[in-house]
């Protein structure tokens, strides 16, 4: 009589031996033989013992009872699947979108236009011109801007559309050019403790920012190394470093503006290329984690086409750079990371189409309100056009834009950074407001006659 399961199952899991399982002392005596060789199989071997010898009645290989169970598994589930009736296809997430509510009351326009403000001094004693800013002047810039409903953001953040900005604000860059003594100044107390002079910029916008908790410390300072400035960035020498380390802390952009602070108009791709990574080696050296992505032309003067490239990218003296953003230094706002680089984005050409590689700034110039370029002209542009302003609608993820805008947007860019496009229209939805749907053409009369010259700082 050949032996029951229930002797195996006794056996331990691997345990290698020899059961006698007959029940009569006949003339044969029946065994099964576990031998146990792996974890997976186990074979059993059924011999008779008889007088004329032993034989080998047959040799069974089993799965060990845990692992049929795992093997088995995927089969039964399998099956179980098939027999089941299908699942109801799986709805994807809701694409990302702002409330109708928030539309209707931020009216947001994420293509719409962006300033880049450029300011080199601050110096008390000269009067207000393009390329001086009295401190007392710039806090009033800083408050105007603020009550506007304009928030900082750096160069960087713009050109690659990572502006957190609220709903209903309006991004703003900041540049700051030649890393000027009256930017940054550090003055020594009684005490001998070293503190930032309230009336240089960074003093100026460190108070203000503490009055204004939604205004954040962003900026971008475009600076000269001690080769190109006739001395350190900031000009204090021996706190060159803590500054830059400094801006680069708070949150602000440091950026290149070249080595020596020569035009660029005639010279060749490597001089240009030695400019970019002369530059970022002496800034690194004070400041190793400087961001060095952005570079603002000297005097705003673009080189010749063929040495164009080497703005963008290049390799000098064991240094590579990359520049996101090259900034001129006139003098219309730009359109936001989200639209196409056409040539005439707006009908009436007052905005510049977005170019990373050719973004035009703004000055303040208080001389010259009436004059196209300079700041208090486009503050009173945008108050006269606020449809071609750029209004965050507080979603990173999504990118707001009136159907009269429409147009303008490059969907692949939205699709590059990651977010989603939501054109909407408020035409007809009895919302009130200013009326509706929003125009791309500017309301105001004399601003469609515009002429607009070019300023060099
Ligand atoms: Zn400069």
């Amino acid at each position: 009589m050949l032996p029951h399961d229930d002797n195996r199952k006794a056996m331990p899991n691997s345990w290698t031996g020899v059961t006698n399982s007959g029940n009569s002392l006949s003339d044969a005596l029946a065994f099964d033989i576990r031998l146990t060789y792996n974890p997976v199989v186990s074979t059993v071997f059924y011999m008779r013992i008889s007088q004329r010898g032993i034989y080998l009645m047959r040799a069974v290989m089993r799965l060990r009872p845990p692992v049929s169970a795992l093997l088995l598994l995927p089969l039964l589930l399998g099956c179980k699947k098939e027999a089941a009736p299908p699942p109801a296809p799986a709805t994807p997430p809701p694409p990302p979108q702002v409330s109708e509510i928030d539309l209707k009351s931020f009216k947001p326009n994420e293509a719409g236009a962006v300033m880049i403000v450029m300011y080199h001094h601050f110096d008390p004693n000269r009067p207000d011109t393009d390329l001086n800013r009295r401190p007392e002047t710039f806090r009033k810039d800083l408050e105007t801007l603020y009550q506007a409903g304009y928030r900082p953001v750096t160069v960087s953040e713009f050109v690659e559309n990572r502006m957190d900005v609220p709903a209903g604000k309006t991004p703003l860059v900041l540049t700051f050019d030649d890393s000027a003594p009256s930017q940054f100044r550090v003055t020594t107390g009684a005490d001998g403790s070293p503190s930032i002079d309230p009336d240089c910029a960074v003093g100026i916008m460190e108070t203000f920012s503490k009055s204004k908790p939604d205004w954040p410390m962003k900026a971008t300072f475009f600076v000269l190394p001690r080769r190109g400035n006739n001395g350190d960035p900031f000009g204090q020498s021996d706190s060159a470093s803590d500054k830059l380390n400094y801006l680069v802390s708070k949150g602000y952009e440091v950026a290149n503006h070249s080595s020596t602070h020569s035009s660029m108009r005639r010279m060749s791709a490597d001089k240009i290329r030695w400019e970019i990574s002369t530059a970022i080696r002496d800034i690194r050296a004070l400041a190793p984690q400087a961001q060095m992505q952005a570079i603002a032309l000297p005097y705003g003067i673009l080189p010749r086409k063929e040495a164009e490239p080497a703005l963008i990218s290049g390799e000098e003296g064991g240094t590579s750079y990359e520049n996101r953003a090259v900034l001129l230094a006139a003098w219309r706002p730009v359109l936001s990371p989200v639209t196409k680089n056409v040539k005439r984005p707006t009908p009436t050409g007052q905005i510049a189409a977005f170019n990373p590689h050719r973004l035009e700034r703004i000055t303040p110039d208080a001389r010259r309100p009436n004059t196209a370029g300079t700041l208090e002209f486009w503050l009173k542009f945008f108050q006269e056009n606020p449809n071609l302003r750029y209004i965050s609608d507080g979603n990173p993820k999504v990118v707001a834009v009136p159907k009269s805008m429409g147009e303008l947007v490059d969907a692949g860019a939205v699709k590059a950074q990651g977010k989603t496009l939501q054109v909407y229209s408020l035409t007809g939805s009895g919302s009130g407001g200013r009326g509706g749907e929003l125009s791309v053409t500017p309301s105001g009369g004399k601003s469609g006659a515009l002429r607009v010259k070019p300023q060099t700082p």
